[in-house]
């Protein structure tokens, strides 16, 4: 039979109150008695209690908070505000109603290690602008399963564990991490704000056993650093996307750029930030120098061998 949490839980407390009664325990636990009703409001606190303050959904209220069949869920029930009129999904505005849906299910961020689970029915509005549209949430996207919350729950913690982590102790897939996290970093570069940029620094790591090549962009100011950009392999192609991610004024506040001395960066840099002095990475730099010093040495060696040959085969002259 499912219960209301909060009645599980009174039962639980009026249980414990009258075994105390039964054992004579009353009169020594008065000052307990009256700590416990003053802490009454605190003991039968509700789930919806706790969901309105951690998140309040606006034109909707939590109606019901009760365990699954199976007790391994805890469900929420949010209906809409008796007199609220549905938002379309399309252009954000109120309409009118059109039908309801069936329920769905959202997850939400698990409570003591419980999974939590919004169950809603979702209208339907009709726009006279977008047609027949289901109706905006303002804890999800209509077409995703977990909630906004759900989703940011799990990529702060995949930002500490690991991916596969994250999903084992939070008792779900790598999937939905992987989902949470790519929605994070979206919503991220949709809303960043790059601003002014001193100082860049171009770089390339290797991947599949140095196969495969990415280009990366850090903002390398003083006060600031930071991943800007990343790309497939290391062409012209993949910097040219850099700056044309950036606003013109970005670019235009480029003092420094610093690479390794790869030819396509290089021609790149020349085209877009011309104005900026480009320092070349040391190490590639010193690589160079040593290689050339190298390639003298080895010319010089080679020179004086064939030079000691011809000696040796000029004849002795005889007197
Ligand atoms: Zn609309």
């Amino acid at each position: 039979m499912r219960r209301p949490i909060r009645s599980r839980g009174k039962k639980t407390l009026s249980l414990e109150r009258n075994e105390k009664h039964r054992a004579g325990e009353g009169s020594v636990c008065v000052e307990s008695e009256i700590e416990h009703e003053r802490n009454q409001h605190t003991d039968t606190m509700q789930l919806k209690t706790i969901l309105n303050h951690v998140e309040k959904q606006k034109g909707f209220v939590y109606t019901d908070a009760r365990f699954s069949d199976d007790q391994s869920q805890i469900l929420v029930t949010l209906k809409p505000h008796a007199r609220s009129r549905p938002v379309c999904s399309g252009c954000r505005k109120k309409r009118l109603g059109y039908d309801t849906r069936p329920v769905r299910r959202f997850e939400f961020v698990p409570l003591w290690a419980i999974p939590v689970i919004f169950l809603c029915a979702m209208r339907r509005v009709n726009c006279p602008d977008c047609g027949v549209k289901v109706e905006w949430l303002p804890w999800a996207d209509g077409k995703h399963q977990s909630t906004h919350s759900y989703r940011i729950f799990l990529a702060s913690w995949a930002k500490r564990l690991n991916w596969k982590e994250t999903a084992a102790i939070f008792g779900t897939s790598w999937d939905t991490v992987y989902r949470a996290v790519d929605w994070v970093v979206r919503w991220g570069l949709v809303h960043r704000e790059i601003g002014e940029i001193e100082a860049i620094g171009v770089d390339e790591i290797a991947y599949r056993r140095g196969h495969k090549c990415i280009t990366l962009v850090y903002q390398i100011d003083s006060y600031f650093c930071r991943l800007l950009y990343v790309a497939r392999d290391r062409t012209e192609q993949s910097l040219r996307g850099f700056f044309s991610t950036v606003s013109a004024s970005s670019i235009e506040s480029l003092r420094f750029v610093c690479t390794d001395m790869w030819k396509q960066y290089m021609n790149v840099i020349a085209e877009h930030a011309s104005g900026a002095v480009h320092i070349l990475d040391r190490y590639h730099v010193m690589k160079k120098f040593g290689d050339k010093l190298n390639q003298v040495r080895a010319e010089e060696a080679r020179q004086m061998k064939a030079g000691a040959q011809e000696l040796t085969m000029v004849p002795a002259e005889t007197s």
